[in-house]
């Protein structure tokens, strides 16, 4: 399987890691996260199920794909680094990491100032509610007046700020979080109304937590790799997505971490 494979993959590293720590230190005095030969990949856990923490361990769907686009490209898996979301783009630019993998969604903005891969997977934004609770919106229309919460930085929160452009949502009323996993809980103890999060990790949330989904927004938002506009080794990780794409690689870890 391949997350056995992936996991197999991840102890190796740590075995090596010492030793291919000292190489790209050596390698690298220009201050990107590895040396050339490797690729450093950095994430925001707490958006099951493409990125979370399992036992203390980093697991999930960008995970898998990162470290397979990553070796498949020809590369060495860095150590994987984790941050908040709104961090990413800056430790990218500041080379930090050398890729995000963190169902991030390829926007006109974002492509000001990184690169993005060809898209992996496509969403929309859904509204997350209590389960079986006072509160059910049907429409945007129907969260006026009320408190709505959504994660710094992300696509969630760009809806979020239009509707309260629009005079829907009062700007006091917005509740802002760190990472989705807070707001959730904060959606649970009643401390928030609503939460707009992207309809996959919703989903996930609605499973295993007290949320329901209350409806979607339909975004069409497509989520993409992210590296520095100058790294050339762009074109290699979207041959290797390509080729994880066709080989069906890419269904194994859409079956195993979505169904
Ligand atoms: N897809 C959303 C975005 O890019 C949310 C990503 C996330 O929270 N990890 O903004």
């Amino acid at each position: 399987m391949a997350r056995e494979y992936s996991m197999d993959r991840r102890a190796y590293l740590r075995t090596v890691g010492a030793a291919g720590a000292s190489a790209a230190i050596a390698g690298c005095l220009g201050g990107s996260g590895g040396g050339d030969d490797v690729i450093v990949p950095g994430t925001a856990s707490g958006f099951p199920p493409f990125e979370f923490t399992e036992n203390g361990e980093l697991v999930g769907f960008d995970v898998d794909l990162a470290e397979e686009v990553i070796d498949r490209a020809g590369y060495e898996v860095g150590d994987w680094v984790d941050v908040e979301f709104d961090t990413l783009i800056p430790s990218l630019n500041e080379g930090d990491i050398d890729l995000v993998a963190a169902a991030m969604t390829i926007t006109e903005d974002r492509d000001e100032t990184i690169d993005f891969s060809d898209p992996y997977y496509e969403a929309n934004q859904a509204v997350l509610v209590q389960e079986g609770g006072d509160f059910n919106p049907s429409s945007v229309e129907d969260l006026e007046g009320n408190r709505v919460g959504a994660q710094s930085g992300t696509t969630g929160e760009d809806e979020v700020q239009a509707l309260i452009d629009e005079g829907i949502v009062s700007e006091s009323d917005y509740r802002q979080y760190d990472n989705y996993t807070l707001a959730v809980q904060d959606l649970e103890n009643g401390n928030v109304d609503a939460i707009v999060i992207d309809i996959p990790v919703a989903n996930n949330f609605a499973d295993s937590r007290s949320v329901e989904i209350a409806f979607e927004i339909e975004t069409g938002e497509e989520y993409g790799l992210g590296m520095r506009e100058d790294d050339d080794r762009l074109s290699d990780v979207n041959d290797a997505l390509a080729e994880i794409e066709e080989d069906g690689t890419y269904d194994d870890l859409v079956s195993e971490w979505f169904e």
